[in-house]
């Protein structure tokens, strides 16, 4: 039987009540004899972590990671602590210390959600977002001088580099191929902002005469948004700037129902270091502990995590029970209008990898 060495990495707030339950939904996977299992080694990094050690994870910490096949991550954010800390001095440390340079979100209307687009039928949403995270608007090169002053002066500067910009549309025009439409658009700027944008551009052309069957197209971010909105069909796997991206993608999430559902990828595509696999929605302080936290966010970055590991079998069906659940509105969370609980999803999803193995023994 095939083990993976997994780290788990619950963060803050109600990352502390979904990973867990990621953890449960993989372990109940191996029980269902999906032919693998997991050696997992827990992380109690974070706001926590902070308060006793003044940082967010040990100097050290990216070691104790390196030899993992995955990271499952849940959330860094404190409302006592300023974010820029918290998300430096955790998620960024990582993504960035292991040049996990492109960050993948998929979106589509699973059963049983109520998307909030009338006009949208739940097919016509199915899209993967590819995010650059390692440069661009979030390098962390800029500044602040005479702070407090009249004349302070502050820059954030937006680095964007041949390198950085080639791989991550290579990765992009990849993933579009491998995709049944084999469309993407790429995302820019490059009106407004015409110097780093325009490289963009022009390195999307270049690219692109390695990918002939891939048929692809421009659009500005602003008018990406209102495509999104009104042509979502036209759109297929999207790839933008660190910046761009994180907001599209908030975007893509709430037309897909909830950001309870997104799941996303930290990947490095070369395999030179784990890949770190997370919902998006973050800490989210006014439900925590409560036992409200929609898990399906996490539960599809598991099915993420199983597929960077080449477990595609076991990924679907982990994506079937988790399918299966959406599908049952008595299964629903409160922010799908439900009155679910964390606990009762999770044992949902378990108890659907157990009928699946019993479905197969009959
Ligand atoms: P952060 O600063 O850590 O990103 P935030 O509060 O700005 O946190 P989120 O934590 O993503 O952003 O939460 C935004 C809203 O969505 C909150 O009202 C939160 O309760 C809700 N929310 C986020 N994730 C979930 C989830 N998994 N289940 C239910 N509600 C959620």
């Amino acid at each position: 039987m095939k083990t993976y060495k997994i780290a788990t990495i619950p963060g803050d707030g109600i990352g502390k009540e979904v990973v867990p339950a990621g953890r449960e939904v993989m372990e109940a996977l191996t029980t269902a004899g999906a032919g693998l299992r997991f050696e997992f080694e827990n992380f109690g990094w974070g706001g926590d972590y902070y308060r006793q050690h003044g940082m967010m994870m040990p100097e050290d910490g990216l070691d104790a990671l390196r030899g993992k096949d995955a990271i499952l991550f849940g959330s860094a954010g404190d409302n006592q602590i300023p974010d820029h800390i918290t998300l430096w001095g955790l998620r960024l440390k990582i993504c960035q210390g292991f040049d996990q340079y492109a960050n993948v979100r998929p979106t589509r209307i699973l059963p049983g959600i109520d998307g909030p687009l009338k006009r949208c039928a739940a097919e016509d949403l199915n899209w993967i977002i590819v995010r650059e995270n390692s440069e661009g608007e979030y390098s962390g090169v800029g500044g602040r001088v005479h702070q407090g002053h009249p004349i302070e002066a502050a820059t954030d500067v937006s680095m964007m580099t041949r390198v950085g910009v080639e791989r991550i549309l290579r990765f992009a025009f990849k993933l579009a191929q491998s995709r049944p439409r084999k469309l993407l658009t790429v995302i820019t700027k490059s009106n407004a902002q015409r110097h780093a944008m325009v490289m963009w551009d022009e390195v999307a052309l270049q690219v692109s005469k390695d990918f002939p069957d891939v048929t692809w197209d421009k659009e500005l971010v602003d008018a990406a948004t209102a495509r999104m909105v009104n042509r979502p069909k036209t759109l297929d796997t999207i790839v933008a700037t660190n910046l761009h991206a994180d907001i599209l993608s908030d975007l893509a999430a709430a037309l897909a129902g909830s950001l309870g559902i997104a799941p996303t990828g930290n990947i490095d595509p070369e395999r030179r270091y784990p890949s770190m696999f997370e919902p998006i929605h973050g800490s989210a302080f006014d439900i925590m502990g409560r036992g409200l936290a929609n898990p399906v966010g996490t539960f599809w970055s598991v099915v993420m995590l199983l597929e960077h590991l080449g477990e595609q079998q076991a990924a679907q069906r982990v994506m079937s029970a988790i399918e299966a659940v959406t599908a049952n509105p008595a299964l629903h969370t409160r922010d799908l209008g439900g009155t679910a609980t964390t606990a009762e999803v999770t044992k949902a999803v378990c108890d659907q990898l157990a009928a699946g193995r019993q479905a197969e023994a009959a």
